[in-house]
């Protein structure tokens, strides 16, 4: 195992990209197997010193920063071992993007596709990650057949789906001499990642997916894979007004059959892109991108339908993009793409965390949702934009705080979002988790009961308390 002290090197490892400052550890140990791993482990219990997980550092919750202890890279886990036609075996340091490619040269593809490519496979199980397309597919949750995970104990587990569930009294056994019992708390039926996923008869697999690097080490993954879509139509439709893109998402969503995507790009979002895109009409207010599985339908009765759905909505099609080759459909995921990042460029340019929700509602509350965003967002005159996954209710709306008062300004308004889309049923986080920003969030949407039943359950599985401390719940509940 390499062990590195050196604080100039170990520096870049108190960071990802939340903007979260003040990180700090003795070391980071980079373990090569598994046995290395289960071995510190059972010396960081006895010793209780604290453990942080660390992917690749593209979280936007501070989740893998350390405030204390040791940093645990799983960055030499970068093996596919085994491809087949329907799954494929991936070490947790597998990055989405090799992950993709080496799948697709057999012509199969990964579905959930999390847009930050150098992501970890093994951070996105651990966040529950959607990417653009998870309109159509849902998280990374429904795409995981098997994790293996060390626990803090030393044991290490192989988990494959539907092997073990948790009994009709809720008792879910986690290994031959370790049951929990499940909490009481209850989460939305909608696209989430806030808290430690429950419910009544759940798969063992599911406690570990969404864990932010608090129950476990997953040290392998075995995804689902699907043959590649054959054919794919996508196009960015810019619009006059935004409640005119609005009201296209519902009819594209009722009448477009095979939508993959569905993304949503306020006028400040294409105001920013527009330095790196000049070509976005002038006139437009909102933009949506579109990806459709198109395979077996006509290419050209295709266009003509989304021309129509166009004109209802006062988009002008000569001045929307269209794509079918491979080569364009990537530019424009790049398009969707480049806006966290410059977003991210900003935040870390002005040096204060944003304040950027995750909010997702159900479908009857999107309306409202964003009409007070809107509302919010334009009162408060800090620097703001808003985009994200529509076709899911769920939006990143962002202020870009410049200094002090707004930041504290911005936080204060975030509660306000919060408490409204508990109100229509929502959750404060339906894909980056909570890590170590969003505590007070999650205890608005689960109570103070949710969030010591957590910390009991956690306790239970790491009983000297010494992964992940401080993400998803303060440490004082331990
Ligand atoms: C430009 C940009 C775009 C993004 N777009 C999306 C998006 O579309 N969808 C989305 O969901 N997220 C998105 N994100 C956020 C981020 O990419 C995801 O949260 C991703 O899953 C984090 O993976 P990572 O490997 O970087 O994890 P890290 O940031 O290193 O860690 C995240 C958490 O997981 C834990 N962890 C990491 N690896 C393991 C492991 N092997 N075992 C146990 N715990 C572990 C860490 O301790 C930490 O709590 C985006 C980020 C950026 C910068």
């Amino acid at each position: 195992m390499l062990i590195k002290k050196d604080k100039s090197i170990i520096q870049s490892y108190f960071e990802d990209q939340s903007g979260l400052t003040g990180g700090s550890a003795e070391s980071v140990y980079i373990p090569e197997n598994e046995k290395e791993i289960s071995d510190l482990l059972k010396e960081a219990s006895s010793k209780k010193t604290p453990i942080t997980v660390s992917g690749a550092g593209t979280g936007v919750t501070g989740g893998r920063i350390p405030f204390g202890g040791i940093v645990l890279s799983l960055e030499r886990f970068n093996n596919i071992t085994d491809i087949t036609a329907t799954s494929a075996v991936a070490q947790a340091g597998v990055t989405v993007k090799d992950l993709k490619t080496k799948v697709k040269e057999k012509g199969l593809m990964y579905c959930p596709d999390p847009t930050e490519q150098n992501s970890f496979i093994g951070g996105n199980v651990s966040t529950n990650a959607s990417g653009s397309r998870g309109f159509k597919y849902g998280p990374t949750r429904n795409h995981i057949k098997r994790l293996k995970v060390v626990l803090s104990t030393g044991d290490i587990l192989n988990i494959e789906r539907g092997q073990h569930f948790a009994d009709s009294s809720g008792n879910l056994e986690i290994t031959s001499n370790l049951k929990i019992k499940l909490p009481k708390y209850i989460l939305p039926n909608i696209k989430n990642a806030a808290g430690y996923y429950n419910r009544p008869g759940m798969d063992l697999i599911d406690l570990f997916i969404g864990q932010d690097g608090t129950l476990g080490i997953i040290t392998e993954v075995e995804v689902i894979l699907k043959p590649m879509v054959e054919k794919i139509f996508s196009g960015i439709a810019f619009f006059p007004k935004e409640e005119l893109s609005w009201n296209f998402v519902t009819e594209a969503k009722k009448d477009v059959p095979g939508l993959l995507s569905l993304e949503y790009f306020d006028k400040n979002a294409l105001e920013l892109l527009k330095g790196d895109y000049p070509q976005i009409p002038d006139f437009a207010k909102a933009a949506i991108f579109f990806e459709q599985d198109i395979s077996g339908l006509n290419e050209d009765t295709t266009l003509d339908d989304w021309a129509k759905l166009l004109e209802n909505y006062n988009a002008p099609q000569d001045k929307a993009w269209f794509a079918t080759s491979n080569k364009d459909q990537e530019g424009f995921r790049e398009f969707r793409y480049h806006l966290p990042e410059k977003v991210n460029e900003i935040v870390r340019r002005n040096k204060l965390p944003k304040a950027g929700t995750d909010i997702a509602v159900p479908e009857n509350g999107i309306r409202e949702m964003l009409v007070f965003y809107k509302e919010k967002l334009e009162a408060s005159k800090i620097p703001h934009l808003i985009f994200g996954h529509i076709g899911e209710n769920h939006m990143h709306s962002n202020f870009l705080p410049q200094t002090q008062a707004e930041q504290n300004m911005s936080r204060k308004i975030y509660i306000e979002l919060v408490e409204k889309a508990l109100s229509l049923g929502g959750t404060v986080s339906a894909e980056h988790g909570i890590g170590k920003l969003k505590h007070i969030f999650l205890e608005k949407m689960l109570g103070k009961s949710g969030m010591q039943e957590m910390a009991a359950l956690k306790k239970s599985i790491d009983p000297a308390c010494i992964l992940g401390i401080g993400n998803i719940f303060p440490k004082e509940l331990l």
